[in-house]
C-alpha cells in the first residue's frame, strides 16, 4: 500500500504521457506518468526516496520511493546521444535524498538546441497496480508544486508462467549508447507481453528483464557480451526480440511524435558515445597527441612618443607588412589567396584612417593598430552573420603582423611536434601558414566557424579540422591521446584501446586506397558496370587548377570567381579577371572549365559593390540578383571570360537562379556579346541552388546546356538552416531526405530535356552521399582537388543498379541520421 504526493521535479509546463513526443513514453510502455516542458535547469526529487540509478550519460535518473516503487526522470528526448555533455549530477546512487533536493543540473539551451525534445517524462517504472491520482497537468509548474499522488492498494504480482524449457543464448549489445531507457521499455514490453521470465546476465551481474529498473541498472555499454535466459511462455520467440533490440545498430528513433507544445525540433545526429561534439571544417581521420597552441600577444606600449614618431612607425610597420604579404601573396593554392585577401586588409583605408586617429589621441602607433582591428572587428562580429564575422579573425591577423613589425619583433617561432592534434581556442590563418610545414595530424578548435578562411586553409592543406568545439576540450591536458574525427565532426579523448586501433586502421586503409587512386591518375572515372561519372575539380585560383590537374581532374566543375572580388577596394577590371580566367584554363590543358558568375552578396560581401544593407542578406541580393541589377558587373566579366584564348573550352554558369527570367536575361546578354566579338556558342548552366530551381528544374533546363546542384545552398534554403551558423550546422546535412527529393527533382526534370546534371556542392566528395546522387541520376561530382583520387576510386566500386536501390531507399527514409546509417551499411557492403 503506498500513498505518495509527487511535487513537480522541474519548473515548466506540465503534460499528459500522451503529449511526450516519443511512442515508448506516450504510450505508457514505460509505465504511467506524466512530464514536464521545462524552463527550469535543475531537475529535484518529487519526493523522499533513494536514488537507484544513473545512467552514465547523466540524463537519467530512477528514484525508489518505497513498497516497490521506482519512479524514472528522463531529461529530454534522445538526450542519451548528448553523451553526458551539459549534465551534472548532484546525487549518486545509493544515496538517500529528500523531496526538492537537487539532482542533476543541466544546460537547458544545449538540451532544446542538441536534442530531440526538452520534455521530461516522469514515469512510474516499477510497483504493479499503482495509480496516479490527482494530476496537475496542462498548466505552469513550479519546483515544489503539487504534481500527482502516486496511490496503490498493494495488488499481487502478475503471474508468471514458469513451467516450460529454459532456453539461453549469448549476444552482444550493438545498441550505440548502450542500453537506455527506450531500448530497456522496449524489452519489459515484450517480456510482460510473453509471459516468459526472462533474466539477462552481463558477467558476474543479472538483472530480470521485466525490470526496467533492473536494466538500467546494469548499465550495459555497446560490445558488451550478455546472456539470456528465458524460461516459460514464449521463450524463445522472446528472446529472438530481445537479442534484435539489443542488437540494433541505430536506436530506434521517437517515431510518430504525439502533437506536443515542446520545443523545437533540431535535427540529432549519431554522436559516438564519450565523443566531444563540434563542427567538420576539413574533412579527414587523424590520431596523435593533444598539443595546445596558445594565442601570443605581443606586450604593447600604450601611449606614444608623439604624433609624428608614432605615424612614422605606424608607416613603416604597414609597409613593411605590404611588402612581405606581397611576397607571400604568390605561394601557391589557398595560402596565397588568403595572403592575397590579408594585403587587400592591409590597404583598406578605414583600418589606417582607424589607427591615424588612435595615434591622434596619444596611442603608440602599435596599440593604435590593435585598437583599430579591434573596433573593425567588433563591427563585422555584430553584424550577426557568422560568415561576415569570421573575417574578423583575418583582420586581428594583419594588425598583429603589423604589430610585430613596428616592434621590430617576430611571431614566436612555432615550434610544433609532427602528428600532434593543435588545440587552440582560435586559430588565425597566419598560425594555419606557420604550421603547413610542421606536418601536424589535426586541428581542434574550440571557437570559430566551417566557412573561416582557416577552414578552407585546413581543406587545403588536406588537414582534418574540427570547430566549435567549445568549452569541453578546454580541460585537456597536453599529449592526452585523440581521435580526431573531422568526417563526423567529433573529436574524442583518450580512447580506448580497441578505437585508437580501429581509427589506426582507418588512417592506414585510407592512404593505401589514395596512394592507389593517385597512382591510377589521369583514368576517367568510371563505374565497375562501365558507366562514365565525369570527377572534377572545385577550383578558387590559378594554383588550384594546376593541383587539380595533378590529382587527375577530368576538367572544373566550379571555378568560384568571387575569390577575386572579395577583401578589396574596387572591383577587379576586365584584364584582371582575364589574366586569372586564362590561367586557370591553361592550368587544366584540354579538359572543360566551368566559370561560375559572381557570387557576391549575402555572406560574401563586396563593399564596393554598395549592397545596400539587408536585414535577411541570405534571401537578398545575391547570385546572379547582383549582377542582373549591375549589368556594367555583369559586362565585364563576361567579356574577360569571352577572352580566354581556350574559349570553347570554358562553360559559364549561374549562381543562386530562382527563375526562368534569370536565365533568359543572362543568355541574352551573353549572346549580344558573343556576336560582338564574333566569337561561338559558350555552353550556359544553371545552378540549382534554391528550392526554387529545383521545383522548376524542367523549366530551366529549357534555357540551360546542363545543370549543377549547390548542394551546400540548396541544403541551407530547402532546411532554413544557416549554412554559417555553427549552432546550427550538426543539422545542416545535404543527406536530409528533403533536400534529397529536391535533388531527384531536379534530375528528373533535367532528364525531360536531356539535360546533364552535376552536383558541385560539398555533398559530391561526402563518401557517403556520392553514391546516392549518382543513384539519383547526377553524373558528374565536382570535388576540392585533395578529394579526386578517392571520389574516383569510390566511384568505380560502384554499379547503377546498387546506387538506384540505395537512392531509393534513401528517399523513403525518414531523416538525415536514417540516410547516414543507410549508406554507411551500403558502403560496408560495397567494401566486402
Ligand atoms: C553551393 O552552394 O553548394 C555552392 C557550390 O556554392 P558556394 O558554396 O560557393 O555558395
Ligand atoms: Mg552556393
Amino acid at each position: 500500500m503506498i500513498d505518495v504526493q509527487l511535487k513537480a521535479p522541474l519548473a515548466g509546463w506540465s503534460l499528459p504521457l500522451a503529449a511526450v513526443p516519443d511512442p515508448v513514453f506516450a504510450e505508457g510502455m514505460m509505465g504511467p506518468g506524466l512530464a514536464i516542458d521545462p524552463t527550469g535547469d535543475t531537475l529535484h526529487a518529487p519526493c523522499d526516496g533513494e536514488v537507484l540509478t544513473l545512467h552514465a550519460a547523466r540524463h537519467a535518473i530512477t528514484l525508489g520511493v518505497g513498497a516497490g516503487v521506482a519512479l524514472l526522470m528522463h531529461i529530454g528526448i534522445d538526450t542519451v546521444a548528448l553523451a553526458g555533455r551539459g549534465f551534472e549530477p548532484l546525487v549518486a546512487p545509493g544515496d538517500q535524498v529528500r523531496a526538492g533536493d537537487p539532482l542533476i543540473r543541466f544546460d537547458l539551451d544545449a538540451v532544446v538546441l542538441g536534442a530531440a525534445s526538452a520534455v521530461t517524462p516522469m514515469i512510474v517504472v516499477e510497483g504493479e497496480g499503482v495509480t496516479l491520482v490527482d494530476a496537475v497537468v496542462d498548466g505552469p509548474v513550479a519546483v515544489g508544486d503539487a504534481l500527482v499522488r502516486l496511490v496503490s492498494a498493494g495488488v499481487a504480482a502478475s503471474a508468471i508462467a514458469t513451467a516450460g524449457e529454459t532456453v539461453r543464448h549469448d549476444t552482444i549489445v550493438l545498441l550505440p549508447h548502450g542500453l537506455h531507457a527506450r531500448p530497456a521499455a522496449r524489452i519489459v514490453a515484450a517480456v510482460r507481453a510473453s509471459g516468459a521470465e526472462v533474466t539477462l546476465h552481463a558477467g558476474d551481474r543479472s538483472a530480470s528483464a521485466a525490470s526496467p529498473i533492473g536494466l538500467l541498472a546494469l548499465g550495459l555499454a555497446q560490445g558488451t557480451a550478455v546472456t539470456l535466459e528465458a524460461r516459460g511462455g514464449a521463450a524463445r520467440q522472446v528472446i529472438a526480440e530481445i537479442e534484435a533490440l539489443l542488437t540494433a545498430e541505430v536506436d530506434a528513433a521517437p517515431a510518430a511524435a504525439p502533437a506536443a507544445p515542446a520545443a523545437p525540433r533540431i535535427v540529432q545526429r549519431e554522436i559516438e558515445p564519450g565523443a566531444i561534439a563540434g563542427v567538420s571544417a576539413a574533412p579527414g581521420l587523424a590520431v596523435g597527441p593533444a598539443f595546445w597552441l596558445r594565442m601570443e600577444t605581443p606586450d604593447v606600449p600604450t601611449s606614444g612618443d608623439g604624433c609624428e614618431i608614432e605615424r612614422d612607425r605606424l608607416a613603416a610597420g604597414f609597409a613593411a607588412v605590404d611588402a612581405r604579404l606581397d611576397t607571400a601573396a604568390a605561394t601557391p593554392g589557398q595560402l596565397g589567396g588568403v595572403l592575397t585577401a590579408h594585403r587587400a586588409i592591409l590597404a583598406d583605408p578605414d583600418l589606417r584612417a582607424r589607427a591615424d586617429a588612435g595615434i591622434a589621441a596619444g596611442l603608440s602607433a602599435a596599440a593604435a593598430v590593435l585598437a583599430a582591428a579591434e573596433t573593425q572587428g567588433a563591427a563585422l562580429r555584430a553584424s550577426g552573420n557568422a560568415r561576415i564575422a569570421e573575417r574578423a579573425d583575418d583582420i586581428r591577423d594583419v594588425a598583429l603582423r603589423v604589430v610585430h613589425a613596428i616592434l621590430g619583433t617576430e611571431p614566436a617561432a612555432l615550434s610544433v611536434p609532427a602528428g600532434v592534434i593543435v588545440l587552440a581556442d582560435d586559430l588565425l590563418p597566419s598560425q594555419l601558414a606557420g604550421l603547413a610545414a610542421a606536418r601536424v595530424g589535426g586541428f581542434a578548435v574550440m571557437r570559430g566557424g566551417p566557412t573561416s578562411h582557416v577552414a578552407i586553409l585546413a581543406a587545403g592543406m588536406g588537414v582534418p579540422m574540427v570547430v566549435a568545439l567549445g568549452e569541453a576540450i578546454r580541460p585537456l591536458a597536453d599529449g592526452t591521446m585523440l581521435v580526431l574525427d573531422a568526417d563526423s565532426g567529433t573529436l574524442i579523448a583518450d580512447p580506448a584501446e580497441a578505437r585508437l586501433a580501429a581509427a589506426r586502421e582507418t588512417i592506414a586503409t585510407r592512404a593505401t586506397a589514395e596512394a592507389a587512386a593517385l597512382a591510377a591518375g589521369n583514368r576517367p572515372a568510371a563505374m565497375a558496370d562501365g558507366l562514365p561519372i565525369g570527377v572534377y575539380a572545385n577550383l578558387g585560383s590559378v594554383a588550384d587548377a594546376e593541383a587539380a590537374a595533378a590529382a587527375g581532374a577530368e576538367g572544373c566543375g566550379l571555378l568560384r570567381t568571387e575569390f577575386l572580388f572579395l577583401d578589396r577596394a574596387t572591383a577587379p577590371s576586365v584584364d584582371e579577371q582575364a589574366t586569372e580566367y586564362r590561367g586557370v584554363v591553361a592550368g587544366l590543358p584540354d579538359r572543360p572549365v566551368v566559370i561560375r558568375l559572381l557570387d557576391v552578396g549575402g555572406d560574401k560581401p563586396a563593399p564596393y559593390l554598395a549592397i545596400p544593407a539587408e536585414e535577411n542578406p541570405a534571401l537578398g541580393v545575391r547570385g546572379i540578383r547582383v549582377a542582373l541589377a549591375r549589368p556594367e558587373v555583369l559586362d565585364a566579366q563576361l567579356r574577360a571570360i569571352l577572352s580566354v584564348p581556350d574559349v570553347a573550352r570554358c562553360r559559364i554558369m549561374v549562381p543562386m537562379v530562382a527563375s526562368v527570367d534569370e536565365m533568359i536575361a543572362v543568355r541574352g546578354a551573353l549572346d549580344a556579346l558573343r556576336g560582338e566579338l564574333g566569337i561561338g556558342p559558350v555552353p550556359l548552366g544553371a545552378m540549382i541552388e534554391t528550392p526554387a530551381a529545383a521545383a522548376t528544374a524542367d523549366l530551366i533546363a529549357g534555357h540551360a546546356d546542363f545543370l549543377s546542384i549547390g548542394s551546400n545552398d540548396l541544403t541551407q534554403y530547402v532546411l532554413a538552416m544557416d549554412r554559417g551558423n555553427p549552432a546550427l550546422a550538426a543539422g545542416i546535412d545535404g543527406l536530409h531526405p528533403a533536400v534529397l527529393r529536391l535533388i531527384e527533382m531536379t534530375c528528373r526534370g533535367a532528364a525531360t530535356r536531356g539535360v546533364p546534371v552535376s552536383v558541385c556542392g560539398g555533398l559530391a566528395a561526402d563518401p557517403l552521399a556520392a553514391p546516392i546522387l549518382i543513384g539519383l541520376g547526377v553524373r558528374t561530382l565536382s570535388v576540392p582537388p585533395a578529394r579526386i583520387p578517392s571520389t574516383k576510386a569510390l566511384v568505380a566500386a560502384l554499379t547503377l543498379a546498387a546506387t538506384e536501390r540505395l537512392a531509393a531507399a534513401a528517399l523513403a527514409a525518414a531523416s538525415a541520421a536514417e540516410v547516414r546509417a543507410l549508406a554507411r551499411r551500403f558502403a560496408e557492403d560495397t567494401d566486402r
